[in-house]
C-alpha cells in the first residue's frame, strides 16, 4: 500500500540538499538540476539572500490573513508593475489559483462568458484553469467542465477572426506554451491578438506563470511582444522556491474586485511576500536580465554545435528552451538523470532546459556535454 496518491510519474530519486544549480539524492549522487522545480527556483537553490530573507521575516511574523493592512504586499506590487503598463496586484499561492482569478475578473468585468483559449495551452489543475487549459487528456474524467472555453490552434490568425464574437470577455494565453512544447506566439498572431482586442474590447490575459519573472530574459515575457495584456498571471518564479503567487491587472478593472469580491486565506502570506520582494530585487535588475539573456545565447550557440539540425531544433527564449527530438523523450530524461542532468519533457518530443536563472557557464558546458552524449554520441553508436 501506497501512503501516497500516484498521480505523479516521480522519477526514481529524491533531492535532498541544492546548493545554485546544483542539488543531491538521498545517495549522495550529484546532479546539475535544469528543471529549478519547473522553473520556480529562478535564483537557484538555497540562494543566500532567500535564506535571510526566510529567517529575518520568520522571527518577525509569519501570518495575519488579509483581515489587515499589508504594506509587504504594497511593496511587492508596486516593484512588479514599475515600468509597465499595470496598475494593481492581487496575490494568492499557485498558477492556478492566479487563473482561476484572472476568468473570475474578466468574467464578472465584462459581464461575458466566453473565454478564448488555445490548444496544448496549461493554465492549471482547478476546474477553472483546467477548463482553460486545452489539453483533452488535463480534463479525462472530470467532466463536465467549466463552460464557455474555446481551444484554438495556436498561432492561427484565421481560426482566431473566425472565433470572434460579441459573446467574447477574454482572450488567454501564454507568450511561450512551456508544458505543451515550448511553443512561442508569432508577431503576427500577436499582432491579430492585440489588433482583435483592442477593436472588439475584448480583455487580453497572458498567463505568464512558467514565462515570468526573468525566465525568458526580461521581466515577464509580454514586453518582447507586441501584446498589452489587460491581465497577467503569475506563480513559479516569484517565490524562488516559496509558494506564491499572483496576478496585476490594468486600472479600468480596479472596481470590479472590490471588498468582499475574490479573495484567499493565505495570498499575499508576510514569509511568501518577503521572500518574493527578495527575489524581484534581484531578477528586476537590468544587469540581472541582461545576463540572463548572455546565458541564454551561450546555451544555444553550444547546444547548436553539437545537436544536428536536421534532427534537433532548439525553440524558446532565455532561460526557457526547448531541445525538440522528434521522437518521445521520456527515456532520454532518465538517460539524463543517469549521467547528472535533471531535465523535464514538454510535450511528448520535447526536453525543456529550465536552469536556475543563476546557471554559470561552466555548468552549461558541462550540461551540453551530457546532452552530446546522450542525444549524438550513443546514438550514433546504438
Ligand atoms: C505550472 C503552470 C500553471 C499551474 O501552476 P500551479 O502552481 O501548478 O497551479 C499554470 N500556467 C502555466 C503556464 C504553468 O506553467
Amino acid at each position: 500500500m501506497n501512503a501516497l496518491f500516484n498521480n505523479y510519474a516521480r522519477r526514481p530519486i529524491s533531492i535532498i540538499e541544492g546548493k545554485g544549480t546544483i542539488v543531491k539524492d538521498s545517495n549522495g549522487k550529484r546532479y546539475l538540476d535544469f528543471t529549478s522545480g519547473i522553473a520556480v527556483c529562478a535564483l537557484g537553490h538555497s540562494h543566500p539572500a532567500l535564506v535571510e530573507t526566510i529567517k529575518e521575516q520568520s522571527e518577525k511574523i509569519w501570518h495575519t490573513s488579509n483581515l489587515f493592512e499589508s504594506p509587504g504586499q504594497v511593496k511587492l506590487a508596486e516593484s512588479l508593475i514599475q515600468d509597465n503598463h499595470l496598475a494593481h496586484a492581487l496575490f494568492c499561492n499557485s498558477g492556478a489559483e492566479a487563473n482561476e482569478a484572472a476568468i473570475k475578473l474578466a468574467r464578472k468585468h465584462t459581464g461575458k462568458h466566453h473565454i478564448i483559449t488555445f490548444v496544448n495551452s496549461f493554465h492549471g489543475r482547478t476546474f477553472g484553469a483546467m477548463s482553460a487549459t486545452g489539453q483533452e487528456k488535463i480534463h479525462q474524467g472530470f467532466g463536465p467542465l467549466v463552460d464557455k472555453f474555446t481551444y484554438l490552434p495556436f498561432n492561427d490568425v484565421e481560426a482566431l477572426n473566425n472565433a470572434i464574437d460579441d459573446s467574447v470577455a477574454a482572450i488567454m494565453l501564454e507568450v511561450i506554451q512551456g508544458e505543451g512544447g515550448v511553443n512561442g506566439v508569432t508577431d503576427e498572431f500577436a499582432n491579430a491578438i492585440q489588433d482583435i482586442c483592442d477593436q472588439k474590447g475584448i480583455l487580453l490575459i497572458i498567463d505568464e506563470v512558467q514565462t515570468g519573472i526573468g525566465r525568458t530574459g526580461t521581466r515577464f515575457a509580454f514586453e518582447q511582444t507586441p501584446l498589452k495584456p489587460n491581465i497577467v498571471t503569475m506563480a513559479k518564479g516569484l517565490g524562488g522556491g516559496f509558494p506564491i503567487a499572483g496576478i496585476l491587472a490594468t486600472s479600468e478593472l480596479y472596481e470590479t474586485f472590490g471588498p468582499g469580491s475574490h479573495g484567499t486565506t493565505f495570498g499575499g502570506n508576510p514569509l511568501g511576500v518577503a521572500v518574493a520582494q527578495t527575489v524581484i530585487d534581484l531578477v528586476f535588475q537590468q544587469t540581472f536580465l541582461d545576463e540572463v539573456n548572455e546565458k541564454s545565447a551561450y546555451l544555444v550557440e553550444k547546444l547548436s554545435e553539437v545537436l544536428p539540425a536536421d534532427q534537433f531544433t532548439i525553440r524558446g527564449k532565455g532561460l526557457l528552451l526547448g531541445i525538440d527530438c522528434g521522437t518521445e523523450v521520456a527515456s532520454l530524461v532518465a538517460k539524463a538523470e543517469e549521467e547528472g542532468l535533471l531535465l523535464v519533457a514538454a510535450g511528448p518530443q520535447v526536453l525543456r532546459l529550465l536552469p536556475p536563472l543563476t546557471v554559470t557557464n561552466e555548468e552549461i558546458d558541462e550540461a551540453v556535454e551530457i546532452l552530446n552524449k546522450i542525444l549524438v554520441k550513443e546514438r550514433a553508436v546504438s
